[in-house]
């Protein structure tokens, strides 16, 4: 039995609380002494942030602090009630401030409080000042400390328990929290020592009660760390359990299919894609079960380095499976590598959602007897009644559609009845969203990673710019242009789910105006996710053909087409797509050798600040950066749907040398202890606190 531990305490029990405030301190989540200590506040200000009253102008958006000398609650003709409040600060500089519609504040606030505002300055029969939040930090009489160089704390706070009482708490009882919290300081010194962040409690204390801003961020990375570290852990277990659990095949070095893909590639390999599959081949050549990201700007390449993958597996006498999110890209798939592998005998077999019963059924037997060497398909690939007769290799095409559940599935496809054996394929998956590093080992931290950063030569430019819907004429004017001298072009609309059969419409209504105003002479088509299988897949093959000079399509153009004549394309409403997913848009033209257009159009100001990154850079991975310290992790595209932690203390923008250090070391921690018997501690945490991430990669 361990003994009692003061920090699982009910919080009641802590000095200063009692049971009626802490039934209001668990709106904060507040239950335990623990819970209390880990409160962290939500920002600091300092003598830094603040501006004095007396350089307060109207428009400016300001934090202040001043003492209250009047204040009263004024009616208004409209009836509105305004809680008034003149604060003076230490240079005896006056402004008032106004909470319309607040009358009640007269009872909270009082005359002689010390108080933090943030806010607006209007123009209001002089200067007024309009806050959006205010803390009290001291009563009348009382000393603040603020402005003699102290960082002062803001505490997320609620209805009934202010930020001054959460301070007051805080402050009462840090001292005891600290040197109980001391005890639980777990995390490797290895790791402490090699980030240079502070041990848990000293953490803790920074950011309580730092002595500067720089000191609070030192605390704060510390409980980053822990962050990113469990994570990893998890990872680097979800690694261990995919790579070595069961056993792999050991593919033979390059045999005679290999060889004959390299002679009869219309193009020479770049040396990023060599690198990769070097990468790739050590990880096949080795008994462990590969486990592996390739991740690869659009046309960098990623498909002809899987195509190297799949035939190492066939000559060795087993199966390889490339499974991709919609039916357009696994219809391609299976027609570009069946292309690529004229001159060889090995057989590409479809399989998708749509296919007739009796097509079906034949392509479960191709499949199933091992005549079908590669299989391409979507999700059906996954589902009940598909049964390989002996899968070594499953590749997941853009992996960011497919969950880490879906993902594990295929490879599960492959413990087949081959000649009685149960055999373990190898795991690629390929992605052409670039993200930022730190993302990708946050959201693939189990998978090994493998980049490439290059694009096959002789491509030709794509030039971005920014139009405003004023200018589309003179847009139209140019596409006619370009289709005249025999180009083709697409026009991409978004399709916002919630609304998608209304900008179907939309889309659809365009697409006749398009046709008989502007673009009469010309032959246009139009590609949307709600058409019939068939129906893309014809207007698809004509547009390739050259049948169509202008294709209006939605988002299904992103990962469907290969066609090198097209060389413009135009994005209606542009700011409504994510930085990366334009880029993969852009992606479809300058396929060819000639300069392409990609003409960006957007009536927001504000949204088209974030498009101009894509006018000054074509490189996928700066983009995803730059889209990352824009918007935030919270926002990033796709990362929710995928399965990005909600981090207290990580900061994803700024915490990537953490977060290679916490990978490191959980890994190296797991080959050694791949139980954790010899840190108990560690193991303990991970199943206390991380149950739901490590469920997440449970296989079978
Ligand atoms: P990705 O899957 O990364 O989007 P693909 O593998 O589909 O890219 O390649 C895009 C196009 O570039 C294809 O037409 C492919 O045949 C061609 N390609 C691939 N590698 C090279 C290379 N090294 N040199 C020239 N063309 C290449
Ligand atoms: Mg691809």
């Amino acid at each position: 039995m361990r003994s009692f531990n003061p920090l699982d305490r009910d919080i009641q029990y802590v000095k200063g609380v009692g049971p009626r405030r802490a039934k209001l301190l668990e709106r904060l989540g507040l239950r335990t002494a623990r819970d209390l200590l880990y409160h962290t506040p939500r920002r600091y200000e300092d003598a830094s942030t603040l501006t004095r009253i007396g350089a307060l102008q109207p428009g400016m958006d300001a934090t202040i602090v001043g003492r209250v000398t009047s204040k009263g609650v004024l009616p208004t003709r409209s009836g509105l009630r305004i809680f008034n409040a003149v604060v003076k600060d230490d240079a005896g500089s006056y402004i008032e401030c106004a909470w319309p519609g607040q009358p009640f504040l007269d009872r909270v606030i009082q005359k002689g409080d010390l108080l933090l505002l943030t806010g607006t300055v209007r123009f209001f029969h002089g200067k007024q000042f309009h806050p959006r939040e205010f803390t009290t930090i001291a009563g009348a009489g009382e000393e603040s400390g603020l402005g003699r160089g102290q960082v002062f704390p803001v505490y997320p706070a609620t209805e009934g328990v202010s930020h001054r009482q959460i301070r007051q708490l805080v402050a009462t009882n840090l001292d005891e929290l600290l040197a109980a919290v001391a005890e639980e300081d777990i995390l490797p010194q290895a790791l402490l020592a090699e980030t240079g962040v502070p041990r848990l409690a000293e953490a803790l204390s920074l950011l309580h009660r730092p002595p500067s801003l720089e000191a609070a961020e030192h605390g704060r990375r510390r409980l980053a760390l822990e962050e990113l570290f469990f994570l990893q852990l998890v990872h680097a277990l979800a690694h261990r359990e995919a790579t070595l659990a069961l056993p792999g095949i050991a593919f033979e070095p390059r045999g005679t299919l290999v060889r004959q893909l390299y002679r009869s590639l219309p193009f020479k390999l770049t040396r990023a894609q060599r690198r990769v599959l070097a990468e790739i081949g050590a990880d096949m050549a080795s008994p462990r079960r590969m486990n592996r990201l390739l991740q690869g700007d659009v046309g960098s390449g990623k498909t002809v380095v899987a195509l190297f993958a799949a035939m190492r597996a066939i000559e060795n006498g087993y199966q390889a499976a490339l499974m991709a999110p919609t039916e357009i890209l696994a219809e391609q798939h299976a027609r570009s590598l069946a292309a690529l592998l004229r001159g060889t005998d090995v057989e590409v077999q479809l399989l998708t959602g749509r296919m007739g019963a009796a097509r079906r059924r034949e392509a479960l037997d191709w499949i199933s007897s091992g005549r079908a060497g590669l299989v391409v398909g979507t999700h059906a690939l996954i589902q009940e009644g598909v049964e390989f007769y002996r899968l070594g290799l499953a590749v997941v095409d853009e992996q960011h559609r497919f969950g880490v559940r879906q993902r594990l599935a295929l490879s599960e496809r492959g413990e087949s009845r081959a000649a009685g054996a149960r055999v373990h394929p190898d795991v690629l998956v390929m992605s052409a969203t670039p993200i930022p590093r730190s993302l990708a080992l946050t959201l693939y931290g189990d998978l090994d990673i493998s980049v490439i950063d290059e694009r096959p030569p002789g491509r030709g430019r794509v030039r971005t710019v920014i139009r405003r819907p004023q200018q589309l004429p003179a847009v139209y004017d140019f596409v006619a242009s370009e289709l005249s001298s025999g180009r083709q072009a697409y026009m991409v609309y978004p399709l916002v789910e919630e609304s998608e059969s209304l900008l179907l419409k939309a889309a659809t209504e365009e697409l006749d105006r398009l046709r008989e105003e502007v673009f009469p002479s010309f032959k246009l088509g139009l590609l949307h996710g709600q058409l019939p299988s068939e129906e893309k897949e014809r207007v698809m093959r004509a547009f390739a053909a050259g049948e169509l000079d202008l294709l209006v399509a939605t988002t299904v153009v992103e990962v469907g087409i290969d066609v090198p004549n097209a060389t413009v394309m135009v994005v209606q409403h542009a700011e409504r797509f994510g930085l990366s997913q334009l880029h993969q848009l852009r992606g479809r033209i300058g396929r060819g050798a000639e300069t392409s257009y990609c003409i960006l159009v957007s009536d927001h100001g504000h949204g088209s600040e974030r498009l101009r990154v894509l006018t000054r850079t074509e490189d996928g991975f700066r983009i995803a950066e730059e889209d990352l310290r824009i918007r935030g992790q919270g926002d990033l595209f796709g990362a929710r749907q995928s399965g990005l932690p909600a981090f207290r203390w990580a900061r994803l923008d700024s915490d990537l040398d953490l977060l290679s250090v916490a990978r490191h070391s959980a890994r190296a921690i797991v080959d050694s202890d791949p139980e954790l018997t010899e840190h108990p501690a560690l193991k303990e945490t991970l199943e206390r606190s991380y149950a739901d991430r490590v469920e997440m990669f449970r296989t079978g």
